[in-house]
């Protein structure tokens, strides 16, 4: 596979030359959001000085043109990750909104009161709260399935948790926290078996492995664009559409309608019936910007090259002595977490920070686990393609001085 030319790739993206506290800024905080390329940028611009104009009411020119743009956005989307049609693509805030307008709509139209919604230990908050406020709105059940010691999930133990109860399973398909990379295909399989449908969260996953809605077999597959080098606020909702006829409207409003009295509404079509209200038309098309990018330097060549950076900054870790990494998954990505003894995740961070090296650190809105591992939070540093050896050596470097100062 041909390398990826670091220079090249680096300059496309303007923050990564910026200084903080006059030192070189080293960004591994792609796990919480990615940086943007100069295209998504000028893409923004483009959009707001050339064609702005509300979509699918205009009858102008300028409305034509960026409503064929918003849709022709929607296409490279449902193209990117495989979707059959672009009516499959529901455009949205992000993978918080996507999973809660499932969690609204799919349990109205299929749950009954004392049916089960299972997820895992290992899941975000957006992954857990929707669920919560949805038993408690339906009186359904909720099933937590075990991972193991190295941070995987327990197959055989989720498989007992599917049931005849089981409308839905909601599994993450990349760990925010662990790095941990689910085996989902296996797993839906598994669900499907026992007629249970299953939503992946993909928002650790479109950016770093390929994605194919169709040969998952996924039901619902969501992601947030921000984290795939695109703007914050839009997302996407991946549904089958055989099931998304099935649902139910999420919000009212203009766009989802086909005809309104004061007495009654009928419902657009897919997807429209779940776009309420003018939608984030600049931010589509600039996700598809990033899409074309990210494709243009190819999936598997990111995959392989973040992974290099995961062997690498794993084995300059271990060697710094009380290091615990947190998640040892077999199949992970280029998160990683860790702790050392006797110090404090946030004041590693905090130290770190005025070295330039912009890490996180916290529990990462999963709580649930962070409990569960009886940690006080970890460090989590998390790698995109535009990350060195070189930054790799540098954070190295820095975080022993910082465990120095801090023992
Ligand atoms: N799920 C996972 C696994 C995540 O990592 C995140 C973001 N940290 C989310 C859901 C929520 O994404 P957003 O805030 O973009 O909606």
């Amino acid at each position: 596979m041909e390398l990826l030319n670091l220079d090249t790739i680096r300059a496309d993206f303007p923050i990564l030359s910026e200084k903080v506290y006059g030192k070189s800024l080293v960004y591994f905080d792609n796990a919480a959001t990615t940086q943007k390329p100069r295209c998504v940028l000028d893409k923004i611009n483009e959009v707001y000085t050339t064609q702005n104009a509300n979509i699918h009411r205009g009858v102008h020119y300028l409305s034509q043109k960026a409503t064929m743009a918003h849709e022709e956005a929607r296409q490279t989307v449902a193209d990117f990750i495989g979707a059959r049609s672009s009516k499959e693509i529901v455009f949205t805030r992000g993978t918080t909104e996507s999973i809660n307008l499932v969690a609204n709509v799919f349990v109205e139209r299929f749950c009954r009161a004392g049916d089960e919604i299972v997820f895992t230990q290992m899941e975000h908050h957006a992954n857990i709260v929707p669920w919560q406020m949805a038993a408690q709105r339906a009186e359904l059940v909720l099933r937590v399935a075990p991972i193991n010691e190295c941070g995987e999930l327990i197959l055989d133990e989720l498989d007992k948790l599917l049931t005849p109860k089981t409308k839905l399973l909601s599994v993450a398909h990349i760990s925010n926290v662990l790095g941990t990379i689910n085996p989902v295909k296996e797993i839906i399989q598994m669900a499907h078996k026992k007629g249970v449908r299953v939503l992946v969260d993909g928002a650790q996953a479109v950016a770093h492995s390929g994605v194919n809605v169709v040969d998952l077999d996924a039901d619902f597959y969501v992601f947030s664009g921000h984290k795939i080098y695109g703007p914050t606020g839009i997302g996407v909702l991946y549904g089958n559409s055989e099931l998304l006829e099935e649902l139910p409207p999420y919000q009212g409003g203009g766009e989802m309608i086909q005809n309104v009295t004061y007495e009654k509404t009928t419902y657009n079509e897919l997807p429209y019936k779940f776009e309420a209200g003018t939608p984030d038309y600049v931010g589509s098309v600039a996700l598809a910007s990033a899409l074309d990018y990210v494709k243009h330097i190819g999936i598997e060549r990111i995959a392989s090259y973040e992974d290099e950076l995961l062997q690498y900054a794993t084995s300059k870790l271990l060697e710094i002595p009380d290091m615990c990494i947190v998640g040892t998954a077999k199949h992970k990505c280029s998160v990683i977490s860790f702790v050392i003894d006797g110090i404090h995740p946030f004041d590693l961070g905090t130290l770190l920070d005025k070295t330039g090296v912009a890490v996180r650190t916290g529990n990462h809105c999963a709580q649930p686990l962070i409990d569960l591992l009886q940690l006080p939070g970890t460090v989590r540093v998390s790698f995109a393609f535009y990350n060195t050896r070189e930054e790799i050596d540098y954070f190295i470097e820095q975080l022993k001085r910082c465990i120095a100062i801090l023992k």
